[in-house]
Formats: C-alpha cells, sequence, structure tokens
C-alpha cells in the first residue's frame, strides 16, 4: 500500500471528513483491522485565509509548499491539497515536489464524464466559483458546461463557508439557501451541482435534493485510495 500525503487543515472541519473517508475506504477493500497509511501535513489557516482574501496567491504557495516539502521528506508517495480552493496555487505547488499531485477537479471530473454528465453546476468558495482555475480546468481538460450561481448567491455560499463550515457549525437555515441555490442551477440546465468546498457536504447530501450531488472531498479521497491500493 501506498502513503497518501494530505495538506490539510483548510480547514480542519473537511480534513476530519478527508480522513474518515480514506480509512474507511482503505478498510472496505482490504478488511480485518487495515487502515491507510496516511501523512498529514495540517496547517494553521488563519494567516492562509487572511493571505486570500487580500488576494496574496503568492504567500499562500509559499506556507503551503513548506507544508507539502514535510509531506513529501516524510515518505508520502502522492499529495493531496484537501481544498479546492487552495487549487489556484496547485501548478507551483506540483512545481515544487517531486511526487505527483492528485488534483481535485481532474478527480471529480472523470467521475462526472464517467456518469455521462455534461453540464454541471459548481458551488465553492468566491475564489472557486468566480475564477478560472477551476472551472476552466473542468472546461478545458474535460469538455464541461460549468455554471456559476448569480453573483448574489456566491457570496452566501463564500459566506458560509468560510463563517459557519470552516467552523464546524451547520446551520438550518444556510441548508435552505444552498437548497434553492442548487434548484436554480439545475432549473439554468445543470443536471448535477459539483459541491466544490470540501466543507459542503457537512450541510448539503443527496437526501436534501433530487439534483446529483458530486462531493469533491468524497470523491478526492475515493481516488486517493485507488490510487494507495492499486
Ligand atoms: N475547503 C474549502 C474549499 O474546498 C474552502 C476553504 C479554503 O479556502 O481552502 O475550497
Amino acid at each position: 500500500m501506498k502513503t497518501i500525503g494530505l495538506l490539510g487543515g483548510m480547514s480542519w472541519a473537511s480534513t476530519v471528513s478527508y480522513y474518515e473517508a480514506i480509512n474507511r475506504g482503505v478498510n472496505a477493500a482490504l478488511g480485518g483491522l487495515h487502515s491507510a497509511r496516511v501523512l498529514l501535513a495540517s496547517v494553521d489557516f488563519g494567516p492562509i485565509e487572511a493571505a486570500q482574501h487580500r488576494g496574496d496567491w503568492d504567500a499562500t504557495a509559499k506556507m503551503l509548499i513548506e507544508a507539502a516539502r514535510s509531506v513529501e521528506a516524510g515518505g508520502a508517495d502522492f499529495l493531496l491539497i484537501c481544498t479546492n480552493t487552495m487549487h489556484k496555487v496547485a501548478p507551483q505547488i506540483e512545481a515544487a515536489l517531486s511526487i505527483p499531485l492528485l488534483h481535485i477537479a481532474d478527480a471529480t471530473a472523470e467521475v462526472l464524464r464517467a456518469d455521462g454528465v455534461r453540464c454541471v453546476g459548481l458551488l465553492g468558495t468566491r475564489f472557486t466559483m468566480a475564477q478560472d482555475f477551476y472551472s476552466g480546468r473542468l472546461r478545458e481538460r474535460f469538455g464541461l458546461d460549468v455554471q456559476v450561481p448569480a453573483p448574489e448567491a456566491q457570496d452566501l455560499v463564500h459566506r458560509v463557508i468560510y463563517d459557519e463550515l470552516c467552523h464546524g457549525v451547520v446551520s438550518e437555515a444556510s441548508r435552505a439557501h444552498y437548497l434553492e441555490i442548487i434548484a436554480e442551477l439545475h432549473e439554468r440546465g445543470a443536471e448535477a451541482v459539483i459541491l466544490g468546498g470540501t466543507e459542503i457536504a457537512l450541510l448539503v447530501q443527496a437526501e436534501h435534493t433530487t439534483v446529483p450531488l458530486y462531493d469533491t472531498t468524497a470523491i478526492h479521497a475515493a481516488a486517493a485510495v485507488k490510487r494507495a491500493l492499486g
């Protein structure tokens, strides 16, 4: 079994989901008391979030490269960045390492394509929804038509991620808002919706809507298990 490197803490609430999903996945495959070989660097999200919101992405890359190098030095065979947003600096992180990066958007797009989805809605932080690093990759490399919410709805989705979900807070009112936004994306032609924030599945799950949801945390974790055991 290969050793999975995780760059987590962004936020810690979603790193918990990764850790659990990866261990459950390895145990489902191998049985007994088998569990995943994992090296986790969990960063302090405070300074990273501050740099994100002042637009200093080079500073975020610097902090993440330092953490990623410690995972590599510890002996991880490949790396996952446990957040969609920070894939904005994935090219810099990838260039600083000799181990491969398992990209969250690629893992998600492969599942969407296998399921025959062509037009997909995207929820995530404002950075993920409004900038091109994520949806551009889905369009250019995988031919997906990506729909994002209107600007006011993006503000709400963004605010709930940072002010609630990253603190582990799940609110019924926010769930209702998210479900309205998911329904709107569906009405605009999205056959499915990507939960492109690694905390979003804490709030909305398949049981809450008839629109198919693609949880990037679960998909990314499953891809890591497959690679570790492959
Ligand atoms: N974990 C979230 C994501 O998947 C948001 C937190 C962050 O900005 O990294 O984008």
